[in-house]
């Protein structure tokens, strides 16, 4: 069995994170999806405990004052946060956990643990951006300016990830990242105990 080891995926709302994850979901059994906590109301379609545990403020800080979170954030005007138990689980079972977050998390993440590998999701433009934020119509025209601000912001901050995936056609995009997974699988030492000792890390916007 492979050491099991931590992927972080970030990109800007609309980049098409979700789908590159489904897709590469169906293609490799050995990766699974971190389910984060956040204080944000859940869209049309969105199911708790599946896409996100849906919480309040005051669930959400209770569990970062347990020393429950491996990484929080807050994006927005709201909280996002990994849960820290599943993590240490499937990494010891040797899975691959992805985890979809957002750039002050990851370079948390990456500042404390190196071998962790990093992966930036890059739209093919800031424009697609809008389009998709747009046709998805799950946010307030102000929500979108203010995605849309975040998202340069985070394009500016790409060159801080080990690896850049275009997210042009999504079969590639998908593709790319395998070839990585399949270069880190059974390369890298098993981590898990270093990984999670350490304290969680908080970061603001
Ligand atoms: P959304 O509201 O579109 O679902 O997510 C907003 C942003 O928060 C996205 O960039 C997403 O990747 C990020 N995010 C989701 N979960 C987490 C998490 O657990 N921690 C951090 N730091 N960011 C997260």
């Amino acid at each position: 069995m492979s050491s099991g080891f931590v992927l972080v995926l970030s990109g800007p709302s609309g980049a098409g994170k979700d789908t590159v994850i489904d897709a590469l979901l169906t293609k490799d059994k050995d990766t699974i999806v971190s389910i984060s906590m956040t204080t944000r109301k859940p869209r049309p379609g969105e199911v708790d405990g599946k896409d996100y545990y849906f919480v309040t403020k005051e669930e959400f800080e209770k569990n970062i004052e347990a020393d429950e979170m491996l990484e929080y954030a807050k994006y927005g005007d709201n909280y996002y946060g990994t849960p820290m138990k599943p993590i240490r689980e499937w990494t010891k079972q040797g899975k691959t956990v992805l985890l979809k977050i957002e750039v002050q998390g990851a370079s948390k993440i990456k500042e404390k643990w190196p071998e962790v590998c990093t992966m930036f999701l890059m739209p093919p433009s800031v424009y697609a951006l809008r389009q998709r934020l747009e046709e998805r119509n799950t946010e307030s025209e102000e929500e979108i300016e203010q995605r849309l601000a975040i998202a340069r912001s985070e394009i500016s901050r790409s060159y801080d990830y080990d690896y850049i995936i275009v997210n042009d056609r999504v079969d590639e995009a998908v593709d790319n990242i395998l070839e990585v997974i399949n270069r880190y699988r059974g390369m890298i030492r098993d981590y898990s105990e270093d990984v999670f000792e350490p304290a969680a890390t908080a970061a603001e916007s």
